[in-house]
């Protein structure tokens, strides 16, 4: 079992090393200031996981806890060996963490919240915790349904917790691997290209690519879209991409307010790709 102290220095660790890397080769050109985007992304940060330590982490291991003593869960609906219950539940873990996500898209009231992790203007490291205290808290019900459904292990649970947020860090990040490295690399993980086309400001592509650990899921689901240039991509929501709409305050009241024509810049444009309007091939990574 992975104690909770290791996956935080794991964590850590993997945020300062990313941090650093992509300074040097940065895989998108940056449009805000740095330094006030990464206090106003650590207010966030530090918000979500004082709402996860409080509510969601302690629902979610009551919930094992119960799914444990029965035991309940559909890994235990097959009789198989604990290694294969192991990858099992992690695998299960991950396609739900998909189906939440899309949720989270789709159900006007869930993306609210979510649109303010989108609204970044620039994708970074430092956007892999960015989200808003709301999310973090509805997501507490999701994670008990999830936990309890699928049975997980306390020891599959921590595992899949430290690759989950190790992941997240990694395809946040605006590192530049070699394309051939990385097309490699997307067979079998989410990478930062494949993520960057999912903050696009276009609609579609935003509406791409939910996966968080695997790949898998979004060929499976037919949501895969790699076939955009990374240079062509403009990080953000096209109605939230105002200069006001980066500071705290308003990030954190905005699921609270009236809301914009998400797709739509403040010039009334609606962000279209030129290119690639016919995607005949979603499957092959661009540079
Ligand atoms: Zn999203």
């Amino acid at each position: 079992m992975i104690p909770a102290l290791i996956t935080v220095v794991i964590v850590a660790g993997l945020f300062g090393l990313f941090f650093v890397v992509e300074r040097f080769v940065p895989l998108r050109a940056t449009k805000s200031e740095l330094f006030a985007r990464l206090i106003v992304n650590l207010c966030f940060s530090a918000l979500a996981f004082g709402v996860a330590a409080l509510i969601v982490r302690p629902a979610v291991q009551s919930a094992m806890h119960w799914a444990g003593l029965q035991p309940f869960g559909l890994i235990h609906v097959v009789p198989l060996p604990a290694v294969g219950q192991f990858i099992g539940a992690f695998l299960l873990m991950d396609l739900s963490f998909y189906w939440w996500h899309v949720l989270n898209h789709r159900v006007p009231f869930l993306w609210r919240f979510h649109n303010v992790h989108h609204i970044d203007p620039d994708l970074d490291v430092s956007t892999g915790f960015r989200f808003h205290f709301g999310e973090v808290a509805m997501s507490a019900v999701f994670r008990v349904v999830q936990v309890a459904l699928i049975g997980i292990s306390a020891p599959a649970f921590a595992t899949y917790e430290l690759v989950f947020q190790a992941n997240t860090l990694f395809h946040h990040s605006n590192l530049r691997l070699p394309i051939r490295f990385e097309r490699l690399l997307n067979k079998v993980l989410v990478t930062p290209r494949m993520h960057g086309i999912h903050h696009s400001q276009v609609q579609g592509e935003t509406n791409s690519n939910y996966s968080v650990v695997f790949p898998w899921w979004d060929r499976f689901h037919r949501t895969l879209g790699l076939n955009v240039p990374q240079s062509e991509i403009v990080i953000g929501v096209p109605g939230y991409s105002m200069v006001a709409d980066r500071k705290l305050v308003n990030g954190l009241l905005m699921p609270f307010r009236k809301q914009r024509d998400y797709w739509r810049t403040p010039d009334g444009k609606v962000p279209r790709r030129e290119t690639n309007t016919e995607p005949v091939n979603p499957t092959w990574m661009e540079e």
